[in-house]
């Protein structure tokens, strides 16, 4: 169908949206006005707003397609959307006729947004900041399409039982998805097993080809992604996993019916669950799978689409196309692009390989060695081949090159190969990225210069000009506009609305952060908040937070490297302090702490436990019922932290110095007006530099103090000279807060009092302490934290993910 019939334009006026409202009600659904069901009237809603946005997704579509620009495609495992239904709302400027529209139902609008399940398909920061960056990209009108996955699964639901952690699966499509629509007219093949054949082409040409597989199905969901207030909306496109109708045949023909069910199955498993892993990789050829089918079906939608325009010339396919990959894991679209375009396309080598390294950019978000992907090349040859085949040649030509450059240094070309040879092999997906690509970036200063002084010196040696750095940022519709609304309408009320699209603008704020009446407001409109954060706590976690207490607030994945146990010390020390008669200088606070543990990650589970026991004694004590209560709040994800960064006074980013590559929540909460206490590292020194030490809570060791630190380190003699931390680390060894399950907590003693503990738990704890009481002490002054409260969100705009995203284009992406 070619029909050039514009859609009817569709009117916001309360008129509209409510016969709208009515007619997907009752037509669509099949409900009645007196059912009145909530479930029912939020899908309603949600068609009433999808069809504002199908007409703008169209003409979006069209206009670029008309201006033949260069299109950029972001390569993700993971897309953390978060609810859809209030940002299309905030981004058409539709709130106030859908919320009179809802009276008729009896309905309130923040109850029904209240009702919608989050999109989880991701794990924390990697996956939130791809969510940001879509909505960004939307927001800039930049001609940028998402690639993911649709997980059947997303992120587990997490609860407590006896304080420890509990998942259980999230079956988030299990009531339809409205924000979906299916493309079966742009389904894909993607190949697996099989062997790489030789063969002369009619034009006499050697050639490959990948034959024997064994095909599985990529069938597109789209969702649209709209900008704010620009009529633009860009699309995200998820790739699911289904059998192929021929093999099922074959199968059911040979009459083998069980295993012809049992291996459609076994195609379809490849979408069902995201890996809950946050910071380390596991190794499972599930995950691999997930891989090559995202990077195979994403290639081949973009190369089907190039061919339908522009023929099988690929001449200018790098001038107009660009892929940027979300750390590695979408890495293996470098050797993809090669095999389509040698084995599909029949160019040759060189032709292909300059193409796809003209093409591909790589993103790193990590150094932690946990977390660097490796694959064995035994599964990768075995699942693979032909891409296996096309990796060593990669690697074969990338070592010629490394000779050349360094001659006789055999150890460099061991170090930098993209095959680490030993008892088993494997690929290092990132020499891969970086070989592919011609862009490779850390997400914070700190971050992209640690990467070329050290993990990727070599390759920075030899390639200079491809590294540079993009700080993170995040929305400030979703992070400040919606999820804050009464700060956001005092912001405007005072500075315009400029600052929606151009947070820069904010940094007009900072002449009223010694206005009295100003400040009042910017108070009064923090305590609103924290009196709904209160009301959450009590909901989830039965416990009294009152709102004129300090709010302390620690909210992300629970690892190790984050020190959410460097947390509890203090949490205890103060419990302690006040048990023993010491506590009058002790001031106020409520401390949150939330997050998800991987499954399989024992320690960070134990540190859920330690929070909720110790948090079980505080809370119970009454010689400590005026000064301290402590939470551990289940199941955080992106809509509990748009409750949560609203209503923070200080913001908990407590990361050893080195291992945050940048952060992202440490921005949400600035953007809304906390204060943050924090290391030395990621993107905590580009919100110092920017707002002023003097409204930054900064402790513990730095990232060049600590190799020479490491040599003496003595966690042991710490804890005995620090009478302090001696009476914590007693508190928990005795089994203060483990009275029926002494020892528990022994694996945490132990890897804080470990000579090697690569955390440096103990080394930071009196640094931490001190710091902590500065921040208690000033939230006492009420005048001059709220001025550093207001001076925090004012100079929060370098963090917007629009700057972010503006630099991606110029710098990387070359797109206007
Ligand atoms: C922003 C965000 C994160 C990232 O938090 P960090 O503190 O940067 O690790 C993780 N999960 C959710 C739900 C988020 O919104």
């Amino acid at each position: 169908m070619n029909s050039k019939l514009p859609l009817p334009k569709l009117s916001n006026d309360e008129k509209q949206v409510s016969q709208d409202l009515h007619r997907h009600y009752n037509f669509t659904l099949g409900r009645f006005d007196s059912d009145a069901d909530k479930g029912y009237l939020l899908e309603a809603l949600a068609y009433t707003v999808r069809d504002r946005l199908m007409e703008r997704w169209r003409l979006t579509v069209e206009k670029e397609n008309l201006a033949k620009s260069k299109k950029v495609f972001y390569l993700s495992l993971e897309f953390l959307l978060g609810r859809s239904l209030s940002n299309a709302m905030l981004n058409l400027d539709m709130e106030e006729s859908v919320k009179k529209s809802l009276m008729e139902f009896g309905a309130d609008l923040e109850e029904l947004e209240g009702e919608e399940k989050d999109a989880g398909l991701g794990n924390g920061g990697l996956g939130r900041l791809a969510a940001c960056f879509m909505d960004s990209c939307a927001s800039l009108q930049l001609p940028v399409m998402g690639y993911g996955i649709r997980y059947e699964y997303g992120m587990f639901h997490q609860s407590l039982r006896e304080g420890r952690q509990v998942e259980q699966p999230d079956h988030w499509l299990r009531d339809g998805n409205p924000w979906e629509i299916e493309r079966p007219d742009h389904v894909r093949h993607i190949k697996f097993y099989g062997h790489t054949e030789f063969y002369k082409n009619d034009n006499g040409k050697e050639c490959a080809r990948w034959v024997n597989t064994r095909d599985v199905l990529a069938v597109p969901f789209d969702m649209p992604i709209p900008g704010y207030q620009n009529d633009t909306v860009n699309t995200l496109r998820l790739w699911k996993a289904e059998a192929t109708d021929e093999f099922n045949l074959q199968e059911f023909n040979e009459g083998d019916y069980a295993d012809a069910v049992a291996e459609k199955n076994k195609a379809e498993q490849i979408t069902m669950v995201l890996y809950p892993n946050d910071s380390s990789e596991n190794g499972k050829e599930l995950r691999l799978r997930q891989q090559y089918f995202l990077a195979s079906a994403s290639l081949q939608d973009v190369i089907a689409d190039w061919v339908k325009e522009n023929g099988e010339d690929f001449t200018n396919f790098a001038k107009q196309r660009c892929f940027q990959l979300n750390d590695t894991h979408p890495t293996l679209a470098v050797a993809e692009l090669m095999r389509i375009l040698m084995d599909d396309y029949w160019l040759e080598w060189d032709e292909a390989w300059a193409i796809t390294t003209q093409t591909m950019a790589y993103t790193n978000h990590t150094l932690l060695p946990e977390a660097l992907e490796k694959w064995s090349v035994r599964l990768v040859g075995e699942l693979l081949p032909r891409l296996l085949d096309i990796i060593y040649e990669i690697n074969a030509r990338f070592m010629a090159e490394v000779a050349h450059r360094w001659p006789g240094d055999t150890a460099r070309q061991r170090r930098m190969s993209i095959i680490e040879d030993g008892h088993e092999s494997y690929v290092r997906m990132a020499y891969l990225a970086i070989v592919g690509s011609f862009s490779v970036n850390g997400v914070a200063a700190l971050h992209s210069q640690l990467l070329v002084d050290g993990l990727f010196n070599d390759f920075y040696q030899l390639w200079p000009h491809k590294f540079n750095n993009k700080t993170n940022g995040v929305t400030p519709r979703r992070w400040l506009a919606h999820c804050n609304k009464d700060l956001a309408t005092l912001i405007s009320g005072s500075i315009g609305d400029k600052w929606v699209t151009d947070l820069s603008d904010i940094v007009k704020l900072e002449k009223f952060a010694e206005d009295k009446l100003f400040r009042d407001k910017w108070h009064a409109v923090k305590q609103a908040n924290k009196v709904k954060l209160a009301s959450l706590v009590k909901q989830k976690c039965d416990v009294d937070f009152n709102p004129e207490w300090l709010f302390d607030v620690q909210v992300k994945r629970i690892h190790e490297y984050k020190r959410q146990l460097l947390n509890i010390l203090h949490v205890i020390h103060l419990y302690d302090k006040i048990t023993r008669g010491d506590g009058d200088d002790v001031d106020p606070r409520c401390v949150l702490i939330g997050g998800k543990a991987a499954p399989g990650y024992v320690l960070a589970k134990l540190i859920i436990k330690l929070t909720n026991n110790v948090a079980k004694v505080v809370n119970a004590d009454e010689r400590v019922a005026k000064k301290l209560k402590l939470a551990f709040i289940p199941n955080y994800r992106v809509s509990s932290m748009e409750i949560i960064c609203p209503a923070t006074d200080l913001s908990e980013q407590i990361s050893t110095a080195g291992k945050e590559a940048s952060g992202t929540g440490n921005m949400k909460f600035m953007m809304n007006g906390a204060l943050t206490i924090g290391t030395y590292d990621g993107a905590n020194i580009e919100i110092m530099d920017a707002v002023g030490p003097e409204h930054f809570f900064l402790f513990g060791l730095r990232v060049e103090d600590i190799p020479q630190y490491r040599l003496h380190h003595s966690p042991c003699s710490i804890i005995e000279q620090d009478e302090d931390l001696a009476r914590v680390i007693k508190l928990i060894e005795c089994g203060h807060f483990s009275m029926f399950e002494p020892n528990i907590f022994d694996p945490i003693l132990h890897s804080i009092r470990n000579a090697n503990d690569p955390w440096m738990v103990a080394a930071d704890f009196r640094s931490y302490i001190d710091a902590q009481a500065a921040a208690a002490r000033a939230y006492q002054d009420r005048d001059s934290w709220v001025t550093s409260s207001i001076m925090n969100t004012a100079r929060s705009g370098r963090f917007s993910s629009d700057r972010t995203i503006s630099e991606y284009a110029k710098e990387i992406w070359k797109v206007k």
